[in-house]
């Protein structure tokens, strides 16, 4: 006889289920009524313990498959075992010289003596303005990248020459200004709120309830973004664990979030266009997820992911849903008005997107130390207010992260977006993009390389099958370019800016060029970026790589002697 042929009710009858039933009860009866409270207090943790264990590990499972949960065992266990391996004395001393060597080079590198008196305590007696003003301009010879031709990746987003004076002239105006005091500074009170008014327009959000705060980046932005999800889904919903679910692409600061505020990061593998995998992200939300994020367009690649399918999760699943178009910013809100070709909606209009940051000192040109974090409505933004009615020091709130704030960069941003206006965004968001696709293109028409997935904004990345890619950027970085390295498939890429837009024809012309030293002289070349980024990859030696980045980090904080 074949199973199937065997009648449902013949094998479990509903008088069978209710016969077990009444035998679990009566033995959970006996079993309270017997065991001593301590063997029944005992029980109740084994089993919490259990099942939460149990729920982990079948919600790791879920999410990522055996396969993946197989990798990351691996990976993870090795890894700390070489991490302990390295700790073994004789090693140790192997390792601690070897970076004691490369913090020798940084410091060398980094620690460029200025051709000046260096003041690593107070002068005894103060200087005069001019003495001071002579030394800036002896600290701003010191050699450099250097960032005015143009031949850097993001980093300076420039807005032209007259708007830096503008922006000089509008900070010098209100120099002493904190937004912790609306009551001395009403000016940058109204001017605070125009700001985070002007972009949630850009971006969609709704007229009646759309809301937020300036802040002083990218990174506070998201921060805040994280923060505010956490403290929703702990009041709301009572969730304790909370977890973010992210692409593997969604900056580094959100890395942080989940480190400083206790959250845990899920991260979820790119499709084959590189976007978010949605599938993977349905297999992840469990009961402790508290946001969903996605990125218009991310930092490595330039992808936007697919927002529509994440907000169509995230309203299935009552999971507010964040955008961080940090990068996109002024680029990606002003698109559809420059090209007249509209994006896939990632914005406001799409019903589950409840946060989005922009940095407006990106391709908003504002000064460095700007960028708005806004809400769907006030029933989101509340959870990343701080408040305290018992301090000393009196009634206190503050809005982001700081404390004192300074005015004089809101004003700065305030100034700018005015200054700009719609045409000048408009303006600046062509010249920039068809910067940008003129280097894909050429890319494209490179055999060695492959842009990595299909960019539209201002980033464009590209990896290579035949070539170690981060030798060629150290080809570049020789001619004076210094495009950002990616890892995990090594790649480079180009966030281009107003600066780059002059010089796109020449770089595109050396990426030629150093593509046929890299395959005609490939194992000569000798590389500090491609052995960086060997040590980091490698499972044995990535807690080297940590080391060195601190390391790195100590040498910011040295002074050096003067020439
Ligand atoms: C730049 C950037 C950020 C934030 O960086 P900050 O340096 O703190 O301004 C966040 N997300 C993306 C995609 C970015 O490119």
């Amino acid at each position: 006889m074949v199973a199937h042929n065997i009648p449902y009710s013949s094998c479990l009858s509903v008088e069978t289920l209710l016969k077990w039933g009444q035998l679990i009860e009566v033995q959970i009866l006996n079993y309270i009524s017997e065991a001593s409270v301590f063997t029944l207090l005992k029980d109740f943790l084994l089993i919490t313990f259990i099942f939460r264990w149990s729920s982990k590990i079948f919600n790791q499972l879920y999410g990522y498959g055996i396969f993946g949960t197989i990798k990351w065992l691996y990976t993870s266990s090795v890894r700390s075992f070489y991490k302990r391996l390295l700790q073994f004395p004789p090693l140790k001393r192997k390792v601690d010289a070897e970076v004691r060597a490369t913090t020798e080079v940084l410091e060398t590198e980094l620690i460029q003596a200025p051709p000046t008196t260096t003041y690593s305590t107070l002068p005894s007696t103060g200087l005069s303005e001019q003495e001071v003003l002579s030394k800036l301009d002896d600290l701003n010879k010191i050699h450099a990248s250097d960032w005015k031709s143009g031949r850097l990746s993001g980093a300076v987003y420039h807005g032209g020459e007259e708007l830096i004076s503008l922006q000089t002239k509008a900070f010098e105006k209100y120099a002493v200004s904190n937004q912790l005091h609306p009551d001395c500074f009403p000016g940058v009170r109204q001017m605070e709120s125009e700001v985070v008014s002007m972009v949630l327009k850009l971006f969609n959000a709704p007229s009646d309830t759309g809301c937020g705060t300036t802040t002083s980046g990218g990174t506070e932005s998201l921060l805040l973004a994280c923060l505010s999800a956490r403290e929703k889904a702990r009041v709301e919903k009572g969730i304790t664990e909370p977890e973010i679910i992210a692409p593997s692409t969604i900056h580094a600061a959100v890395f942080k979030a989940a480190k400083y505020f206790k959250m845990n990061l899920k991260l979820v593998d790119l499709d084959s266009n590189y976007q978010v995998d949605i599938k993977q992200v349905k297999r992840l939300i469990n009961k402790n997820t508290c946001l969903l994020m996605g990125s218009a367009p991310n930092f490595p690649h330039g992808i936007i992911d697919d927002i529509s399918s994440l907000s169509q999760l995230a309203t299935k699943h009552d999971i507010p849903l964040h955008v961080d178009c940090c990068l996109g910013s002024f680029v990606i809100a002003y698109y559809s008005k420059s090209f007249h070709i509209d994006l896939p909606p990632f914005d406001f209009r799409l019903p589950g997107v409840t946060s989005i940051s922009c940095d407006t000192h990106k391709y908003g040109f504002a000064p460095k130390g700007s960028s708005i974090i806004m809400y769907r409505s006030q029933n989101y933004r509340k959870y990343q207010y701080y408040v305290s009615t018992d301090w000393i020091g009196g009634l206190y709130g503050s809005p982001t992260l700081a404390g004192s704030r300074p005015g004089a960069l809101t004003v700065g941003a305030w100034a700018t977006l005015i200054y700009m206006g719609d045409n000048g965004y408009i303006q600046q968001c062509q010249d920039i993009v068809m910067t940008s696709m003129k280097l894909k293109q050429a890319i494209k028409d490179i055999p060695e390389l492959d842009v990595i997935g299909d960019p539209v904004l201002s980033v464009v990345s590209f990896k290579s099958d035949k070539l170690n890619v981060h030798k060629l950027g150290d080809l570049l970085s020789k001619r004076g370019w210094h495009l950002s390295s990616l890892q995990n498939p090594p790649a480079l890429h180009l966030a281009a800016t107003r600066l780059s837009v002059p010089v796109i024809d020449e770089l595109i012309s050396d990426i030629k060029e150093c593509v046929k030293i890299a395959v005609e002289s490939g194992e000569d070349i000798k590389s500090d970026t491609a052995q960086l980024y060997g040590v980091a990859n490698s499972l044995s030696t990535g807690s080297v790589a940590d080391r060195l980045i601190e390391v790195f980090l100590d040498t910011l904080y040295k002074t050096g002697k003067s020439q």
